[in-house]
């Protein structure tokens, strides 16, 4: 696990580095804003420690651009200061969490913790079955290794599908959770049929085992067909 910290005094940032360390973490120290931000777009880190008092751009503003960038690395925002306009504005920033100095090491170490975990936890927003895959953050799928370009429908409807893998999906269900409609019509009807033909093509096209399967009179459903 590395953890970068960002901080300009460098008594605390010695003592950040040695504690961590002794915690088996691996650290980087960076004492100023455009460092930081240098290294986050270059480098990557399991969490941020992220001063905001720095000389030149301070940590907000440089929490702000790492978030323009895309960058979804955990920041835990370090602060003498402690107002709730402060608060809000960090977590407006894009921190993740807040801690107000001077802090207990201990307490500085549960909320690395608790990051990682979360971090962890989002890495779990894949989805899944057989060779095809769906990252829900990135929004990319992929089948057999190659990029699927689905439109956003086709995304939302296929998200659903996986996430009731094995299950037969009304069309009931589709237009309510996928189109958001409150009822079923008969040209719905006919959209979800298009839309499945066109999913169909996009997943199962060329490929041996075929995932997306009709339910006569029922549905759909997504399951690893052998041929
Ligand atoms: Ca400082």
């Amino acid at each position: 696990m590395r953890i970068l910290v960002v901080e300009d005094e460098q008594k605390v940032a010695q003592a950040l580095r040695a504690g961590l360390l002794g915690e088996g973490y691996e650290v980087v120290l960076e004492p100023s804003g455009e460092g930081a931000y240098f290294r986050v777009n270059t480098e990557a880190f399991d969490v941020i420690l992220l001063d905001v008092m720095l000389p030149g751009r301070d940590g907000l503003q440089v929490l702000a651009r790492i978030r323009e960038r895309g960058i979804k690395t955990p920041v835990l925002v370090l602060t003498a200061r402690d107002t709730l306009a402060d608060r809000v504005k960090g977590l407006d920033s894009g921190a993740d969490d807040y801690l107000v100095k001077p802090f207990a090491f201990a307490e500085l170490l549960a909320r690395i913790r608790a990051l990682l975990r979360r971090g962890r936890a989002a890495e779990t927003l894949r989805l899944g079955i057989a060779d095809l895959n769906m990252d829900l953050v990135s929004r990319k799928v992929t089948r057999a290794g190659k990029a699927l370009e689905l439109t956003v429908r086709e995304f939302e409807l296929l998200h659903y599908l996986l996430q009731h893998e094995g299950q037969v999906v009304s069309r009931d269900a589709l237009v309510h959770q996928v189109w958001h409609e409150p009822a079923r019509s008969a040209t719905l009807d006919n959209v979800i049929d298009v839309h499945i033909a066109r999913l169909r093509r996009k997943v199962d096209l060329d490929q041996r085992v075929k995932l997306i399967h009709t339910v006569r009179g029922v549905g759909f459903v997504l399951r690893e067909d052998e041929p």
